[in-house]
């Protein structure tokens, strides 16, 4: 995720150079929970270059990933607020920006780190043009009754690295892993979306999937664009017939799946829907539709 390495970083307090971010060998980092959070540059009704988008919301769920594992938090979600702009500001940004707050155990406290980095978006470009295939992995998503999937703990992500694996060595681009159940649950880092018969579709909660904020998004977004929406189950051999799939994610947008499994989705092209759901969701987060500014929180007030 994290492309080049930034100038500074936040730590526990203070904004410090990139080599001195630095946590004891002996630090259980794995036991950690984290947020990944996205800047846009602004397309006008705010003041200001680059906007975060949801802020809130992702302080919300890293705190409530921070309370499952009994982590203290020691600041309060202003100053996580207010360090998240000024890990951005003490580097510069004013391109689009990938930020994460990290929150991992320190004896009886916590450590807390904020990097950012730069990021080529993936709507409007060939990245989101492009075929996408995605395999159905042999590891299934982790339980809510082992490792829980909706908080968002490190440890999380070694189950999503090896449905990364699986997949990249069968030359695919990303996982698409079943819950416990046999069910569609999630990709790794993103959600999965379907469209069938001009209805939005998506597994529920309880299909071992992160509360996804982009998810919530698109789901809000799709009720304005008159789109109906189905929160719940689909089985494999379902998803195979859909005829839209794409992936949804802070870090991943919405990125079009035409493959799975070998298997042609649709057309095969980028679907329509995907695509008005894409180009809206690339309006709200530079700004452009003022009913949804109250999700952006300007990076540079002053310019
Ligand atoms: N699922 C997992 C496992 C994730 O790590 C992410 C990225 N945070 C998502 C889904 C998408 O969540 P969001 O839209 O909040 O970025």
């Amino acid at each position: 995720m994290f492309t080049e390495q930034s100038k500074f970083v936040w730590m526990n307090g203070k904004i410090v150079e990139y080599d001195q971010a630095t946590v004891h060998v002996t630090a259980r980092t794995y036991l950690g929970v984290f947020e990944g959070i996205k800047a846009y540059p602004c397309g006008g009704i705010l003041k200001s270059n680059i906007t975060l988008f949801r802020l809130k919301e992702h302080l919300r769920r890293l705190y409530n990933s921070a309370k499952v594992y009994r982590l203290n938090m020691k600041y309060s979600e202003r100053e996580l607020t207010d360090a998240t702009i000024e890990t951005i500001r003490a580097n510069e940004y004013r391109t689009c920006t990938y930020v994460q707050p990290r929150v991992w155990p320190a004896g009886l406290a916590t450590s807390v780190a904020i990097v950012a980095t730069p990021v080529k978006p993936i709507l409007g470009t060939d990245e989101f043009e492009r075929p996408h295939k995605y395999r159905v992995v042999s590891w299934r998503r982790i339980p809510p009754d082992a490792l829980p999937p909706d908080a968002k703990c490190f440890a999380n992500y070694a189950n999503s690295q090896l449905g990364t694996i699986e997949a990249r060595e069968a030359g695919c681009d990303g996982p698409i892993f079943l819950d416990q159940r046999g069910l569609v649950s999630e990709s790794s880092g993103s959600c999965i979306m379907m469209v069938k018969g001009g209805r939005l579709i998506t597994p529920p909660l309880t299909a071992s999937i992160l509360e996804s904020i982009t998810r919530d998004t698109l789901l809000t977004l799709a009720g304005e664009l008159d789109l109906e929406t189905e929160v719940r189950d689909v089985t494999r051999v379902e998803m195979y017939g859909m005829d839209e799939v794409f992936v949804c994610g802070t870090y991943m947008e919405v990125t079009p799946v035409t493959e799975i499994d070998g298997i042609t989705i649709g057309d095969g092209k980028v679907g329509t829907m995907t695509r008005r759901l894409a180009n809206y969701y690339a309006d709200v987060v530079v700004a452009k539709i003022e009913k949804h500014i109250d999700w952006l929180t300007p990076v540079y007030e002053e310019d």
